[in-house]
Parts: C-alpha cells; sequence; structure tokens
C-alpha cells in the first residue's frame, strides 16, 4: 500500500519529517509522497532522514492555485528526479505572495483591535507561515477557543479579517510541475464547487487540454462511490489517478495515514 498525499510540520501538519516516515513505516507503506503546501522544504528533510529500504519517499507538494475566483489545490509528483532549481526558483515567487499577504493580514487584524504581531505568527509558521498560525496565536491570546471559531470569525473566506492571497494560476502551475518532469493531479476534487454536472465535464476537458496529467480517486473525504466516479472521469479524458490520505497528525482529526487504501500498482501506472 502506498499514500501519496501527507504534511508535516513545514506546512499544517502536526509530524516532523522524520516523525512521518516512521509512521509510514510502522503502518507497512511501500510509498509515502510528502505533499506539504506550497512548499518541498519538508520533503528535502525527509530525504536526509535515515527510513527502511522497504519505503519509498517521493518528493510532492500540494499547490494553493486561483482559478478564476477559486482556490483549487493542485498535487505534484517528481518520482524520477529532483524538481530542479527552476520549479524551486518559481516556488520562492509564490512565496512572497504568501509573506505580503500574511502583512496584509496582521495589518487587517490590528485594525480589528486583536493585538498580534508578525513576529509572532512566523515563529509557529517556519517557511510556511499560514493561517492556521494565525489561528493559534489567536487561540493563544484567548481571541477565540478553537480552530474553527478563529476561522469561521476571523480567517476563512467569508470571515470578517480575511485577505486574499495572490496564487500562481491553476494552469500554470500544471505547466510548471510539466516543465519539471513532474506529474500533476487534482487534488480531491470533490471539494471543488462546479454550477452543474456539464462545468465539472468542461473544467476537466480543459484541464487535459491544459496538460493535467492526474486526479485524485482516492482520498479521505471521497466515499467509495466518490471514488468510482473519478475513476470513470479519469478513463473517459485519459487521466491518470492518485490516492491518499492528506494526514496532518493532529493538526486535523480524521485523517490517518496509509487510509484509504491505495495500491502500489498506481504508482507503477504513474511511472
Ligand atoms: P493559507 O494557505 O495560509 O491560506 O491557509 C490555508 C490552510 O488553513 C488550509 O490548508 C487549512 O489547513 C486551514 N484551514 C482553512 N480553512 C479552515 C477552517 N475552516 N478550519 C480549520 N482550518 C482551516
Ligand atoms: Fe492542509
Ligand atoms: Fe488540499
Ligand atoms: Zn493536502
Amino acid at each position: 500500500m502506498i499514500d501519496l498525499h501527507s504534511h508535516t510540520d513545514h506546512s499544517d501538519g502536526s509530524c516532523t519529517p522524520p516523525d512521518l516516515l516512521a509512521l509510514a513505516a510502522g503502518a507497512g507503506l511501500r510509498a509515502l509522497a510528502i505533499t506539504d503546501h506550497d512548499t518541498l522544504s519538508g520533503y528535502d528533510e525527509a530525504r536526509l532522514c535515515p527510513k527502511p529500504d522497504s519505503l519509498e519517499l517521493i518528493a510532492g507538494i500540494e499547490i494553493t492555485c486561483k482559478h478564476g475566483s477559486d482556490n483549487i489545490h493542485l498535487l505534484g509528483y517528481f518520482p524520477r528526479s529532483d524538481p530542479g532549481d527552476r520549479f524551486r526558483a518559481w516556488l520562492k515567487q509564490t512565496h512572497g505572495h504568501r509573506a505580503d499577504r500574511n502583512r496584509r493580514l496582521v495589518a487587517r487584524l490590528q485594525e480589528m483591535g486583536v493585538e498580534i504581531r508578525i513576529e509572532e505568527v512566523e515563529a509557529l509558521g517556519r517557511t510556511m507561515t499560514g493561517r492556521p498560525h494565525f489561528a493559534r496565536v489567536l487561540i493563544a491570546k484567548g481571541y477565540v477557543r478553537t480552530m474553527e471559531e478563529a476561522f469561521t470569525r476571523y480567517l476563512g473566506e467569508h470571515a470578517s479579517a480575511f485577505v486574499e492571497r495572490q496564487g500562481p494560476g491553476l494552469v500554470e502551475a500544471v505547466e510548471h510541475i510539466r516543465l519539471a518532469g513532474g506529474i500533476s493531479s487534482l487534488a480531491h476534487p470533490v471539494r471543488i464547487e462546479f454550477p452543474s454536472e456539464q462545468a465539472e465535464l468542461d473544467f476537466l476537458e480543459a484541464m487535459k487540454q491544459a496538460g493535467l496529467t492526474a486526479i485524485e480517486a482516492f482520498h479521505t473525504d471521497h466515499s467509495p462511490a466518490d471514488s468510482e466516479r473519478y475513476l470513470a472521469l479519469a478513463r473517459r479524458y485519459g487521466f491518470a489517478v492518485t490516492g491518499g490520505s492528506d494526514f496532518h497528525g493532529s493538526n486535523k482529526s480524521g485523517t490517518r495515514l496509509g487510509i484509504p487504501r491505495v495500491a502500489y500498482e498506481v504508482l507503477e501506472k504513474l511511472r
């Protein structure tokens, strides 16, 4: 079995890279892809860590992309070789957008009377400071009691302090992954909202034209019927399929590494 979707504490997961490798080995996985949000640094740490030969580590990433007014998550996999300097330089640019959003988010919260400084948030966030770290500061200071409340009251898309982040376009991200020799896969497609079934089909057709390689058919959020549906859509448009748990450790309840079960064959087909 394999798991092609997991997060470390370099983005919003709770496990360090070596802990995640140990957990994967303990679960008997043959392959693990680390797919932190918008960064390769968790993978970069993991590849230097000791791990059993029975476990393959795959370079991955989950990029938050703009598509019209939607934010769509795109997975990138580099099973053959490192993503390389050009891809890494492009990623750095997107980190500038995040840093800019974080500064504006702090300013907005301060305007609203919340006492918060960028240094406090960045102290928690390492390379990938994001809204979950803002939420932790808000909890620590007693502004809210839970992560959920932090998002409903302040940080979520419809909440009072929300500020937009510039992001790479979905088609642009697909192209950068392709140029770096990687495989792109539409993450947890069940979360994308379409006005109609036809709109979903048109979107998949357009993404096929744009060079998207795969869709994530197996995911914690997918029912067995959802997975069947995405397998059929993948066949229809000629996409490969990927799958994984989207494990975030204790930072997100309801995910378990290696669940749903994904066969090693899925990885062989990708290659
Ligand atoms: P960012 O990339 O900094 O905009 O933060 C996005 C992250 O915030 C996501 O990957 C989730 O982990 C987290 N997040 C978004 N919405 C919520 C929510 N309603 N409750 C808890 N966490 C959330
Ligand atoms: Fe996440
Ligand atoms: Fe995601
Ligand atoms: Zn994820």
